[in-house]
């Protein structure tokens, strides 16, 4: 049986809306896409499957590469490691990849997640157990000694090893990263520099250059990503440098840095929604709940405004996701991030890109996600309204009217065409 859609208006990834397409799928694939002026689509049989969709936009499934899927309501670190069991943050895991795919989301990129749960909830989603966005799995916090989530005192003897990976010098690394990759990650996270709501100063470099290489030889070596939480310029320039894959945050950017990075060949992630939503916040309240982050938050938000479009210049793709699940940025408001960069100023068209292709493209599966063609997997949504006009549609989950992923309905509330109508 193949699926139709018709009349669809047609946001491929890439490039301006067009109208009045019609999308085959059969089994997983993609195996017509055919507007006015191409050679049409074939007609469909009586077994066949088919959606009017006139009114509504086909698009790519869009992908989600800062996920912490086990975060939940998380105000300090604690919440993270101490407050629940890892089998009941197992659970909410689950409902979190889930919700994600509900929101638009059939991919997603991982940015840390303790005891491993990430990497159980990609193999749950790949084995049909739960539902959930195609996952690359991210596993502990590999950080130095005093770093990000090493806040506990010693004095506890906690002994804990679920959240975070701690080790000093390249050796300690190496051996790190390899840990991580046993353990089934598809990407590995490092800590390289403070700031960002971390306990160490922005101009902070937490890690050493010959850490850094370490951990990047030995990801790549066994044929893994690895990514890292940095925010001043030494950080980005020395992470860039060390061929790290996607550099999160990535706040300290000027004209050098940005020569590098497109050099280098990093993606950047800049986790936009958590400078613009604390702003948000203070903007519509008069006050916010971290009121001494603000003026790092404006600083973060104004350097970003003023960068991205010199990334987009450089050629360097950029990511989002962001750090949904600490408690003001609640899981489910994912699409909310699209926000932040429209008000950054980038233009609708070059956000949708960014959330559909660079996601494919990050994960190394840019031939066949991530973009609506012809020998595609069929990953897609069908959404009330254009997006590419107006990127809030996508904030309320109601308008998407149907999710694909690997050519099945996740969801639909399409009504189908009678067989015999459809067929003539
Ligand atoms: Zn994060």
């Amino acid at each position: 049986m193949r699926t139709f859609f018709r009349g669809a208006n047609l946001l491929d990834g890439t490039n301006p809306a067009r109208a009045d397409v019609t999308v085959v799928l059969e089994d997983e694939r993609i195996t017509h896409v055919a507007g006015p002026g191409d050679a049409p689509a074939p007609q469909p049989t009586p077994e066949d499957q088919v959606f009017e969709v006139a009114g509504k936009t086909l698009m790519p499934g869009m992908v989600f590469c800062h996920f912490h899927p086990a975060y939940d309501n998380v105000a300090n670190l604690t919440d993270i490691d101490l407050k629940h069991p890892p089998t009941y943050l197992t659970l909410v895991a689950a409902k979190n990849a889930e919700l994600l795919l509900h929101s638009g989301y059939t991919g997603s990129v991982g940015a840390g997640a303790a005891n491993f749960i990430e990497v159980q909830l990609r193999n749950a989603v790949e084995k049909g157990l739960i539902q959930g966005p195609r996952i690359t799995a991210c596993g502990r916090d590999v950080v130095t000694t005093g770093d990000s989530v090493d806040m506990h005192p010693d004095w506890w003897s906690l002994k804990m090893s679920g959240l975070a990976r701690i080790c000093d010098g390249p050796d300690e690394f190496r051996k790190a990263v390899r840990e991580e990759i046993k353990n089934g990650v598809d990407i590995v996270k490092l800590y390289v520099t403070g700031g960002h709501g971390l306990p160490l100063d922005y101009e902070v470099m937490s890690m050493t250059e010959a850490e850094l290489e370490a951990a990047v030889e030995a990801a790549h070596e066994r044929g893994k990503k690895i990514r890292g939480h940095i925010i001043n310029k030494r950080g980005i320039l020395a992470s860039a440098r060390a061929g790290l894959d996607i550099i999160d945050h990535c706040d300290g950017l000027d004209e050098e840095a940005v020569d590098v990075v497109a050099e280098c060949g990093s993606y950047v992630a800049p986790s936009l929604y958590f400078s613009w939503n604390i702003l948000d916040d203070k903007k519509r309240n008069g006050t916010s709940s971290f009121e001494s982050w603000v003026p790092e938050m404006e600083r973060t938000f104004e350097s970003h405004a003023r960068w991205l479009p010199e990334l987009e210049k450089a050629g360097i793709p950029v990511l989002l996701g962001d750090d949904f699940g600490v408690g003001w940025m609640p899981h489910g408001d994912y699409a909310r991030e699209l926000l932040a960069y429209r008000d950054a100023g980038v233009d609708p068209l070059t956000v949708l890109r960014w959330a559909t292709r660079n996601g494919a493209a990050v994960t190394g599966r840019a031939d066949e996600l991530g973009s609506i063609e012809v020998g595609f997997l069929a990953d897609l949504l069908v959404v009330d309204g254009d997006p590419s006009q107006d990127l809030a549609v996508l904030t309320d989950r109601d308008n998407l009217s149907a999710i694909v992923k690997n050519g099945e309905f996740v969801t639909c509330a399409l009504k189908r065409e009678a067989s015999a109508s459809a067929a003539q």
